[in-house]
């Protein structure tokens, strides 16, 4: 593990001072995971969202003038049978926060378990939830889920997005005492943000114990109070990403799509720099134009697009780590 300062001088190095950090990364990743890349399905199901983030488009402010959308169980089932077919044996369900399609999630996740046979990573990208509802999406089936604190400053965090960061790490540590693998993940270079918020991003990650961490740069998205502010830098995303592997070496961090959003390449820098998780989009065109995580013109990731990177980078693609993979507190019987 690294101390605070090594960690802040991580996230400033340039140069040779930066290959060299991300040539660790590397070494870390392989020696945790050999040379592969863990391969994600990714269905988005409802761009409607209660929360009010000021770097999203589907803010709820933004919900009348967008043209929202829920998908269906039977639709949801459509897309994981997709995945399946792909080779990809993790489906992530992500979508905005909202009740509206709580029960359509609930019955396609024991459906989605069915069609693999039990051999499937069912991963969760839905939000801040009670308890109990965690609990009870757990025993249908669902495996881990993603859960961004975003940004571990608790002012900025009430600032950007209108909600409390404890609110927040109540969910996180609910959802890892139900046993669930546990993502969390940051911004980098969010407007207000300072080096050493990102030092407590990073030791926030270490101290919650989450299994998983990404890191998106900021970007000002197009309908946002933000969308006139700097777009993120692409070198503090990446010096962050080694910077995580390097402190918590036996972490899932993907390379995100953002990367590539602020930069051409960038998911392929995310890779070499230390990066081991990517996730291909199988969300229906139509609902994934309506998806506007960072506004129309996002980059939609397809599997070949992964496929080259990771061949490129001298990495095979792989499945979940955690199905083999003792489960935290005990082996779960899940609902049928
Ligand atoms: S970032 Fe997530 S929680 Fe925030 S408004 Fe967008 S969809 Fe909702």
């Amino acid at each position: 593990m690294l101390t605070r300062s090594e960690i802040r001088g991580c996230l400033t190095a340039r140069g040779p001072a930066q290959e060299e950090l991300f040539a660790e990364a590397r070494r870390l990743r392989e020696e945790h995971f050999g040379r592969t890349v863990v391969l994600r399905g990714v269905i988005e199901i409802t761009n409607v969202c209660r929360v009010n983030c000021d770097y999203c488009p589907m803010r709820r402010d933004n919900t009348r003038d967008n043209d929202r959308y829920f998908m269906s169980s039977d639709d949801m089932v459509d897309r994981a049978r997709e995945i399946r077919d792909a080779g990809i044996d993790i489906v992530l369900v992500q979508g905005g926060e909202t009740p509206r399609n709580l029960s359509a999630v609930e019955e396609a996740v024991p459906r989605i378990r069915e069609l693999f046979d039990g051999r499937v990573e069912i991963l969760l990208n839905l939000g801040n939830m009670r308890r109990g509802q965690y609990e009870h999406l757990r025993e249908l089936g669902a495996t881990s889920y993603i859960l961004k604190h975003e940004t571990s400053d608790p002012r900025l965090h009430e600032a950007m997005r209108h909600e409390t960061l404890d609110e927040r790490l109540r969910c996180m540590r609910d959802l890892l005492d139900l046993g669930y693998r546990v993502g969390t993940g940051l911004i980098s270079s969010l407007p207000g943000q300072s080096l050493d918020s990102i030092v407590d991003d990073i030791e926030l990650a270490a101290s919650l114990g989450v299994h998983m961490c990404s890191v998106s740069p900021f970007v000002p998205a197009p309908n946002t109070p933000l969308q006139l502010a700097p777009i993120g830098s692409n070198e503090l995303a990446l010096n962050t990403l080694a910077a995580l592997r390097v402190h918590l070496p036996s972490l899932l961090i993907p390379s995100v799509s953002a990367l590539e959003k602020t930069s051409q390449g960038g998911q392929s820098r995310g890779l070499a720099a230390g990066a081991n998780v990517m996730t291909v989009n199988f969300t229906g065109e139509t609902d994934r134009n309506r998806y506007l995580i960072y506004g129309k013109d996002r980059y939609v990731v397809r599997k070949q697009h992964v496929q080259e990177l990771v061949a490129q980078a001298g990495l095979r693609t792989r499945g979940s780590v955690f199905l083999d993979a003792p489960t935290p507190g005990g082996a779960l019987r899940y609902a049928s």
